[in-house]
């Protein structure tokens, strides 16, 4: 039975959670000996045929009514039609803003099970672990329905890499424009950054930093580690950082492969999107600061001397 996918792009461009939704969906597919079939929706820059190497066998291009931008209506009708017409029974979607946004939509239009927050491969019973409690647990979930929905947490599933000439067709949305109750009014892009969910390294901010005027220390490291910057609630409340930087439990949940944590202190609600990262380097003048206890390397001190020092040597390094 197929297992389609759902391959979310950003300004045209298929983000690397589509990757490892591919790659999670591939070796789904391989032990159940079924075939994934990427669905694109909108026009994209990226060629189709390069979701191959990720995992996909086939490509749904759908363009038409719904198609030029996000709405969960148009987008779960789209993909729920799609995935009926090739008869799905697995659907893959990444657990990003968007992702989340459908999956449920989708999961009743389908009559599916459905599973957010999944972090692995399911079982062969199809019990499946998934985060809880803002990833300070995990559990076991067993979808009895025949249809199911997985919501991949990303940076969850590794990418990975295969030798696929993925066969493209194209498909007609047959949305109708009316029943789409959300408009677009403007769209703001924040352009020349890495995107927080997608980036491997992340420098972040506390309210240790003292103002938005000292941010170009954060600013300047990230830039020279090719890290997207993010910050804690407070300061993104204060205006000293925009809101989309902020990570936490009522923000963004990452998980970088290294995040840097300066002048933060590490409250519960702070390390609830950011505790999943692989690694994480706090730098902190309270040696008693909470966040050392999840910390795997810490610099007691204070960051107006530590960041210009990291700064420098990054500097030297990279000469
Ligand atoms: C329902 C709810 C949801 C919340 N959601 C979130 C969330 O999603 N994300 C989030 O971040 N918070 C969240 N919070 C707020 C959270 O509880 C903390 O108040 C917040 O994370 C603290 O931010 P901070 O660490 O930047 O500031 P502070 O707690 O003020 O800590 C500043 C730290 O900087 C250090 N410092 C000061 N000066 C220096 C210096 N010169 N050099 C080095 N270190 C220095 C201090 O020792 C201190 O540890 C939430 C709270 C609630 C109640």
């Amino acid at each position: 039975m197929p297992i389609l996918v759902f391959a979310e792009h950003h300004n045209g461009i298929f983000k690397k959670s589509t990757f490892e939704a591919l790659s999670y969906a591939q070796d789904l597919a391989h032990a159940s000996k079924s075939i994934v079939t990427a669905v694109v929706i909108g026009q994209v820059t990226s060629q189709l045929s390069s979701l191959g190497a990720y995992g996909a066998n086939s490509v749904i291009s759908v363009l038409g009514e719904g198609t030029d931008f996000f709405t969960t209506e148009a987008y779960s009708e789209i993909i729920a039609a799609e995935a009926t017409k090739i008869n799905a029974n697995t659907l893959i979607i990444s657990n990003t803003y968007c992702g989340k946004s459908i999956a449920s939509r989708i999961a009743v239009k389908l009559k599916a099970g459905i599973i957010s927050g999944v972090v692995e491969l399911p079982k062969s019973d199809f019990s499946v672990k998934k985060t809880a409690f803002s990833n300070k647990a995990s559990v076991m979930v067993r979808l009895k329905s025949d249809k199911k929905v997985f919501a991949l947490v990303p940076n969850s599933y590794e990418v990975k890499t295969y030798d696929l000439s993925p066969s493209i067709s194209e498909s007609t949305s047959n949305v109708n424009a009316a029943t789409i109750r959300t408009k677009s009014i403007n769209i703001s892009k924040v352009s020349g950054k890495i995107p927080l969910t997608e980036a491997d390294i992340v420098v972040s901010g506390g309210r240790g930093m003292k103002g938005p005027e000292n941010w170009g220390l954060i600013e300047e490291l990230a830039q020279l580690l090719g890290a997207a910057t993010a910050c804690s609630k407070p300061v993104a409340d204060m205006d000293w950082r925009p809101h989309e930087e902020h990570v936490g439990q009522t923000g963004i949940t990452i998980k970088p492969t290294l995040y840097i944590a300066v002048g933060i202190s590490g409250a519960i609600q702070h390390l609830a999107g950011v505790s999943s990262s692989k690694v994480i380097c706090v730098i902190n003048k309270d040696p008693e600061a909470p966040f050392f206890k999840a910390a795997d390397y810490g610099i007691v001190g204070d960051a107006f001397e530590i960041l210009p020092k990291l700064i420098e040597r990054t500097k030297q390094l990279q000469a």
